[in-house]
């Protein structure tokens, strides 16, 4: 009955940012197409255009808030809203049940939802990364009541988020082991738009590494912002299923579980930080047959000063040691992570960032320019590194990189 209802709406989902939000925009299709809806490519076509957005670097949130201001158009939007009225679509010259929905949801909303809420009236939707499963019944709400909606709660995400089963590759998953991160790296905005560190469950874990067997997926990809982090305390598990009593579970302990399930032929895994990776991870990876020898592993910067002041919790020294037990004991390919121009950071200081770079060379590594973040610890700090030197300093990296690439 509700299949045939949604059987002429259109959903356009369009991703911004990481895997993380690959993987919730993906589970979010799942959930529309499971109640009937078409997924379109062309927002023109679509009766609700969703935009999964990114609040990592002020570059991804400019090209979002002009890309919405397009939307203005299709909405059907005549005029700002009263003061008065900010909740009701007035400005809309649209019956109920025939409003177009243009939503912004994931990070930026978190992170700037209220001030589009008031600025941009045909915006009807705004939700938190916590709270995207409920955006189809949102949507049929605005539909029916012709409102408009903004739910920025942050908590706890309900397992009914990931109950779909559309998969965009076929043949592959992305599993969330959490979503969050109480890292706090200076210059990160992650953890105030996507809350503190929430582990899912490993039975919630292994059963949707499962289902997915059930579905024929056998390359499983495992997220979560620092991967080390997961720890929990847990009974029942895959290796000891008939014990009651509490045992902790690391992520070395989850990645076994997920190995030795049936079905499962290949596992990776993103991102583990170095601040916590362990060589018990690396000997898993090394005896595994299933998980991929390769390790993501951000350093962002060279100079101890900066690290320092990124609140990365290693040394220079350190990080390269780690990487030297990678290679002893996995002996896998590498890629990483930068950031140029940090605050107070020095030609000098660059240069360590270049050295490692040559000295590791990584299979790929994403070099970005430092913009300063709402809310975090780096904004605090004068964003004093002149645009024209953050430009220098990642072109050189870029092409250095290149050429180790192309080697
Ligand atoms: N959780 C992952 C990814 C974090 S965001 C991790 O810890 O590795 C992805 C990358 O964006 C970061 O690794 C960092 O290199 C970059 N980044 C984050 N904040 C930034 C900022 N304010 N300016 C520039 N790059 C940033
Ligand atoms: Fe951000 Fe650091 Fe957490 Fe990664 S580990 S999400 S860079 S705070």
């Amino acid at each position: 009955m509700e299949n045939k209802l949604n059987s002429k709406r259109k959903v356009c989902i369009k991703t911004f940012g990481c895997q993380m939000n690959v993987r919730d925009s993906e589970a979010l299709l799942g959930l529309f197409l499971a109640k009937g809806y078409k997924s379109v490519d062309n927002p023109k076509d679509a009766d609700a255009i969703l935009l999964n957005t990114c609040a990592v670097r002020a570059h991804a949130e400019h090209r979002v808030r002009s890309i919405l201001g397009s939307y203005k158009k299709l909405s059907g939007v005549r005029r700002q809203l009263s003061d008065g009225d900010k909740k009701r679509t007035e400005g809309r010259n649209l019956k109920p049940g025939n409003c177009k929905i243009i939503g912004l949801v994931g990070c930026m909303a978190a992170n700037s939802g209220k001030e589009i809420f008031e600025r941009m009236p045909h915006v009807n939707l705004i939700v938190s990364p916590a709270k995207l499963h409920k955006i189809p019944a949102y949507i049929e709400k605005i539909k029916k009541e012709n409102i408009r909606i903004i739910d920025l709660e942050d908590k706890e995400r309900e397992e009914i988020f990931y109950s779909a089963s559309y998969r965009i590759k076929p043949g592959y998953a992305q599993v969330v082991i959490s979503t969050g991160c109480s890292n706090y790296c200076s210059y990160c905005v992650v953890p105030n738009v996507r809350g503190g560190l929430r582990l899912r469950k490993p039975k919630d874990i292994i059963s949707e590494v499962k289902r997915n067997v059930s579905l024929g997926i056998k390359k499983i990809t495992l997220l979560g912002q620092n991967v080390n982090d997961y720890r929990i305390e847990s009974c029942g598990f895959a290796s000891d299923s008939k014990s009651h009593r509490l045992k902790t579970v690391n992520f070395v302990d989850l990645l076994k579980m997920v190995e030795e399930l049936d079905g499962v032929e290949e596992i990776d895994f993103l991102t583990p930080h170095p601040k916590n990776t362990t060589k018990e991870l690396f000997k898993l990876m090394a005896e595994s047959k299933k998980i991929k020898k390769y390790l993501h592993l951000p350093f962002q910067a060279g100079s101890d000063r900066i690290l320092r002041l990124m609140h990365r919790g290693y040394t220079k020294k350190e990080y390269l040691a780690l990487v030297d037990d990678y290679k002893t004991i996995v002996g896998g390919t590498i890629g990483t992570d930068i950031i140029v121009g940090f605050p107070t950071e020095t030609e000098e200081d660059f240069l360590h960032t270049k050295d490692i770079l040559e000295k590791l060379r990584f299979m790929g590594a994403y070099i970005f320019k430092y913009s300063p973040r709402p809310g975090t610890h780096a904004q605090k700090l004068k964003d004093d590194v002149p645009q024209r030197i953050k430009e220098k300093r990642h072109a050189v990296l870029l092409e250095l990189q290149k050429k180790i690439s192309n080697a």
